[in-house]
Parts: C-alpha cells; sequence; structure tokens
C-alpha cells in the first residue's frame, strides 16, 4: 500500500503575494541572498507583511555553506523567530530549511510556520522535504531529506522570476527536467508521480527555451515556474537518482552551478541506465519508461531503444539551443584535473542517498567512466 500527503499549501495567481497579511503578531525571520534584496524584490513582499515584526537574513551564496547556516541559527534566536519566510533560489530556501532543522536541534528553536517563495524555477526546493547543504572542508554536499523541513505554504509569484538572467534560466531549467526525467525511472516511481513529470516534461521542452530567449515573456516564466514546482511534487514522492548523486558529489569538489552540471550529465545517465550498450532493449523496462517520456514531446515509437535515441537527442539539442556546454571541458575544467578527481567524486555519489533509488545500481568504476565521458 502506498499513502501519498502534499502538506505544502500552494499560493499562486495574481494576489498570492498580498496573501502574507493574513499572518499577523509573529516575528518572521527572512531568509534570502544579497541579490533579492538588493534588486528590491524583498521589499515588494515584506510590503504585505502587516502587524508582524520581520527581520531580513541576506548572507546566503550559491550552494549554502553550513556555516551560513549556523550563522543564520544565531541570528534567528537573537530575533526571537517563531516563522521563517525563504525567499530566493534553492539555496536561500535549502538553507532555511537546514536552519529550521538544526535549529531545533542545536538551540530549541521552535519554527510554527514555514514559507518558501521560489525566485528562480528549477529546485522545487518550496515543496521538498529535501535540502542539500555544502561542507567545503569534506568538499561534499549533503542531502538533508525529512518531512520536518516540507514548506508549509509555497508561493508562486511570476514577477518574482522575470529578472532571472538567461544562463541561470537556463541551468535552473535544466534541472527542473532532470527531476522528472529521474522521478519517472526511479525505484520509488508510481502513477501519481507520472503524472506531473509527463505534463512537465512538455512544459520545459514548449516553454524553457522561449524563457532563455525572452525573459520578458511572462507566459513562459509562468509555464516554467508552475513546472519547476510540479517537477518538486514529483520528486517529493520518489526521489532521485544517480544524475543527481554525481551532481551533488561533483558540484561540490569542482563548482559548476547544480543544473548545468545535471544537462551535461543527463544524456550519459539516461544512455548507462538504459544500458545502451547491451543487447537489445525490447524488455528494458527502464528504457521503455524512457521512450514513454520521449513520447510527451512529439515523437512517437514503440522501439525503445528509439525511444531512448529520440529522449537523448532531444536534450542534447535543447542544451545546445540554451547554448549549454556538452563536456566539463567545455565548461572551463581541465580534463586532468577532473580526472585526477574521479574516483572521489565516483565514491560520494554512491553514498549520495539520490543514487538509492537509481534503476540502475552502478559501481564505483561505472560512475568513473561516466565522469570520464563527460570530462
Ligand atoms: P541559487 O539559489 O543558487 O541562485 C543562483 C543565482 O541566481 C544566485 O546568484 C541568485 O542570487 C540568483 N537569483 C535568484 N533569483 C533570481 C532572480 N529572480 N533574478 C535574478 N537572479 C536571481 O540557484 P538554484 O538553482 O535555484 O538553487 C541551487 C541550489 O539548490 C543548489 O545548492 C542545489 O544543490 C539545490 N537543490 C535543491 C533541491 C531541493 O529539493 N531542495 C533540488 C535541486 C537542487
Amino acid at each position: 500500500m502506498e499513502k501519498i500527503h502534499f502538506s505544502t499549501q500552494l499560493w499562486f495567481g495574481d494576489d498570492a503575494l498580498s496573501e502574507l497579511q493574513v499572518i499577523q503578531g509573529k516575528k518572521i525571520f527572512i531568509v534570502t541572498d544579497p541579490f533579492i534584496v538588493e534588486s528590491g524584490m524583498a521589499t515588494e513582499i515584506t510590503k504585505h507583511i502587516t502587524n508582524s515584526e520581520y527581520f531580513i537574513f541576506s548572507d546566503i551564496v550559491p550552494d549554502p555553506p553550513i556555516e551560513k547556516v549556523i550563522a543564520g541559527i544565531q541570528a534567528m534566536s537573537n530575533f526571537g523567530a517563531n516563522t521563517i519566510i525563504a525567499i530566493g533560489g534553492g539555496s536561500a530556501i535549502d538553507a532555511a530549511k537546514a536552519m529550521k532543522y538544526f535549529g531545533k536541534r542545536t538551540m530549541n528553536l521552535d519554527i510554527e510556520q514555514f514559507i518558501a517563495i521560489p525566485t528562480t524555477s528549477g529546485t522545487g526546493s518550496e515543496v521538498t522535504n529535501f535540502a542539500v547543504i555544502t561542507v567545503a572542508e569534506t568538499a561534499t554536499k549533503y542531502p538533508l531529506v525529512t518531512d520536518e523541513i516540507q514548506p508549509d505554504i509555497a508561493i508562486l509569484d511570476t514577477n518574482m522570476v522575470m529578472s532571472v538572467p538567461p544562463k541561470v534560466t537556463a541551468d535552473t531549467g535544466m534541472d527542473v527536467l532532470t527531476h522528472v526525467i529521474e522521478a519517472y525511472v526511479s525505484k520509488e516511481a508510481n502513477g501519481v508521480a507520472d503524472a506531473f513529470c509527463e505534463k512537465v516534461v512538455k512544459l520545459v521542452f514548449d516553454n524553457l527555451e522561449t524563457a532563455y530567449k525572452d525573459g520578458s515573456n511572462r507566459k513562459a516564466r509562468a509555464n516554467m515556474h508552475l513546472a519547476s514546482c510540479m517537477a518538486g511534487m514529483a520528486f517529493n514522492l520518489t526521489s532521485l537518482g544517480l544524475n543527481h548523486g554525481i551532481a551533488h558529489a561533483a558540484g561540490a569538489r569542482l563548482h559548476v552551478p547544480h543544473g548545468r552540471m545535471n544537462a551535461i550529465l543527463l544524456p550519459n545517465v539516461i544512455e548507462f541506465n538504459a544500458n545502451v550498450n547491451q543487447g537489445a532493449l525490447q524488455d528494458n523496462e527502464v528504457a521503455k519508461r524512457y521512450m514513454a517520456l520521449a513520447n510527451c514531446i512529439g515523437t512517437t515509437t514503440t522501439n525503445p531503444r528509439i525511444g531512448v535515441q529520440n529522449l537523448v537527442r532531444a536534450i542534447k539539442q535543447l542544451r545546445q539551443r540554451l547554448s549549454m556546454p556538452a563536456t566539463l571541458s567545455e565548461f572551463g575544467l581541465s580534463k586532468s584535473d577532473v580526472l585526477a578527481q574521479k574516483t572521489e567524486i565516483a565514491i560520494a555519489a554512491m553514498a549520495d542517498n539520490c543514487t538509492d533509488t537509481n534503476p540502475r545500481h552502478p559501481s564505483v568504476a561505472e560512475i568513473e567512466a561516466l565522469i570520464q565521458e563527460i570530462s
């Protein structure tokens, strides 16, 4: 038997932010990054906070390090917060999640309500029980997975993503695509998550290139924002796979933006999972799942091998139209530096809990080979 429970309320539509007025008499700790304050976006949100005190902690940086989480917990305690609003991309939302979780354990801080307002269309963190925190000394990105960090409310406002620059639009959009492709073939895949994945893959192929080339296109932005959130709802049910396992391990060491790392890996991980080099794929259930996804974006085939090829080709073409690198060398890293770290990355990827739900169990040598292919 399976039980599915979505505990995050979704507020979206024109006046979603103004609903913040229902929060009265609270001490609100706002977690965000410097851009969100400097751009005036934080003010756009705080103007809707009435009859509550707030404090803005705006020190978050991409791939949030544990030190920022510790500093945030201290500031949260000094302020006496009982509510958190996280505003930003995955980095700010994840940092806020870790502050809530570790604040309770280290300083007995009780947060009554946790609200997430995403300003990128990528991680889906606003609706997941998942956060990723970086520990620099061990060059590791740790996934923290617990229902305790699931936001109570997620506010989706397209105005919050209109300013995302093209490169970040491409990176985060490919993160969305990776989430649903991994969720669809996950060992925990189920019919409810499938419905989100099939919708999202189409939304991404129909809207990401437009959002990248014309950031002022509201419809494309709104569709990508919804796609990102639905992808989060999908992988919250199924977890992810090897692509994210390697991206976490490599991202912490090589400092490649998360979505770009996922996009570089995606075609190779699909081919590995579908076992394309081994015999016929006619009875390969993973290949059939990839074929089904490929058929959602306009191709039609009943041959799993052709289905996998169609999906891989479509991803590579989209990546090219988004001017994204196909390899780490194209991204600007030295091949020898990457290869020198391949065993460390492979071992860390094996230990990442996203890898547990990958449809094909990899060996360290197989992950090393994948890293070699994308170097
Ligand atoms: P991010 O939060 O790191 O932001 C990237 C950059 O975009 C930052 O410089 C930020 O200031 C800027 N930015 C954010 N909003 C903007 C806006 N509206 N206009 C202009 N610039 C804006 O990027 P991200 O891809 O959203 O998050 C990546 C992080 O999320 C990584 O640490 C990754 O591991 C994690 N992640 C978490 C989950 C999850 O479920 N919790 C899933 C996938 C990834």
